[in-house]
């Protein structure tokens, strides 16, 4: 395993949380409205400490000190948490702390001794062990989407870019369109891009999030041998997962031969130059939701190795420094910048935006585990879109559209729900 995936590298950070709880809330600076100071979803529902980032961490040290031993409780704590990083990025507000590789390393401890993961989770990871996908499909049919997209299919053919659709946007059916759009506004902007049809490998990160760290490893390590061979340049991702994954924890695996670019970049670069022309208007309000796995979670990776020492007996410093992932350098500009290039198309945004956005409660393993837990995470987030008054929620990842969906369902207001990728098709003129 590797290192920074083991609970026993971070005992200094579990050591050095103060239980401040400040990882429950944004940062003050940032509260715009008192309703929405809470950026964690199992506080918000559980509202006990243990279920926030500080009580993980202190049960993590409980646990690597023998004090505890792993219960039902505890992988309760553990699992009813989504692992969407709002806690991070309030810690590090204040703090030199890795919360959440804490949360990732004590999920990878409970699955390594054999404690965790839920029983829930197990078809994920058998999914992906056995037709490398969480939906268990037959590997046949995840190439599907693409048949008649008239799009290379690589490694038979070559191609500058390939388009990754991900597990979900090429397997589930309400969303397997995404894909089909991206794919086409691609080839009219001239893109050399190909598919790997149903070659095409999961990514890894549920593996990752839910604790089997092992199967990730595989995954990733086989994965980047296979894209290396292929000969890109740039792999595109419409899946906020596939992305985060790959830019925040590939590179630790692994040399890569080619840059990783979500579909929402890659879109607002072509507008930018002129590749795809957006002049058809799209007369809608809209407010924007930043995927977890988009924003705070899609940091590139830094690399660190050093030592700690400690000044005045008591303030650490890392030589050499350390550069700490803070969520700000996430994808929050490109979405907003397509979607204020769509003619006739207006942005109100809610309260919680950007790295301190409020989960839509999906990810983690929680949808599986606790899907009573994701539908209520997402009955608040919708609850702060239909408050700006707009017509219409987009986002960018197929476990944000699928969870708000779900949202959507159990209210009444009805609104819409978009990928940007359907607002840009129709913005170009399509349907
Ligand atoms: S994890 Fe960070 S924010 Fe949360 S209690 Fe510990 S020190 Fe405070
Ligand atoms: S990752 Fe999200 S749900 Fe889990 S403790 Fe942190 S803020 Fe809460």
């Amino acid at each position: 395993m590797n290192p920074r995936h083991k609970l026993d590298y971070y005992e200094k950070d579990l050591k050095r949380c103060c239980h401040c709880s400040m990882c429950k809330f944004i940062p003050l600076i940032q509260v715009k409205d008192a309703r929405y100071t809470q950026v964690c979803p199992a506080i918000s529902q559980k509202d006990f400490h243990a279920y926030c980032a500080g009580g993980k961490l202190h049960a993590a040290l409980s646990l690597l000190e023998g004090r505890i031993e792993p219960d039902a409780d505890l992988l309760d704590v553990v699992y009813r948490c989504s692992t969407c990083g709002g806690c991070d990025v309030s810690c590090k507000h204040n703090r030199d702390l890795e919360p959440l590789e804490v949360l990732f390393a004590l999920r990878a401890h409970l699955v390594s001794t054999g404690v965790g993961p839920l029983p829930e989770h197990e078809p994920i990871l058998m999914g992906i062990r056995n037709y490398d996908n969480v939906w268990q499909q037959p590997r046949q049919a995840r190439g599907r989407w693409a048949k008649d997209a008239g799009v290379k299919v690589l490694p038979k053919q070559s191609a500058e870019v390939l388009y990754f659709a991900g597990c979900t946007y090429s397997l589930n059916r309400q969303l397997t369109g995404v894909a089909r759009k991206t794919v086409a506004l691609m080839k009219s902007a001239g893109v050399d891009v190909g598919v790997l049809g149903e070659e095409e490998p999961c990514c890894g990160s549920p593996a990752f999030t839910i604790g089997d760290h092992e199967l990730f490893m595989e995954k990733a390590a086989a994965n980047i041998a296979m894209f290396n061979r292929l000969g890109i340049k740039r792999l595109v991702t419409s899946c906020a997962g596939c992305f985060g994954v790959m830019s925040g924890k590939y590179p630790a695996v692994g040399d890569m031969s080619f840059e990783v670019v979500p579909a929402v970049s890659f879109i607002e670069e072509l507008v930018r130059e002129g590749g795809i022309r957006l002049t058809h208007p799209v007369n809608m309000t809209v407010t924007y939701h930043d995927p977890c796995h988009l924003g705070r979670q899609s940091e590139p990776y830094i690399p660190w190795e050093g030592r700690e020492l400690k000044k005045l007996n008591s303030v650490v410093v890392h030589d050499p420094p350390k550069e700490y992932r803070r969520g700000t350098k996430g994808v929050y500009d490109a979405p907003r910048e397509v979607l204020a290039a769509v003619p006739g198309l207006t942005l109100t945004e809610m309260k919680r935006i950007r790295e301190y956005s409020f989960c839509c409660g999906s990810g983690g393993g929680v949808k599986s585990a606790f899907p009573e837990f994701a539908l209520t995470a997402a009955r608040e987030r919708v609850a702060e879109a239909e408050e700006t008054g707009v017509r219409a929620i987009v986002t960018a990842c197929p476990w944000c559209e699928a969870n708000l969906a779900d949202g959507l369902a159990a209210g009444e207001s009805g609104m819409e729900l978009f990928d940007l990728v359907d607002i840009v098709t129709r913005a170009m003129g399509g349907e």
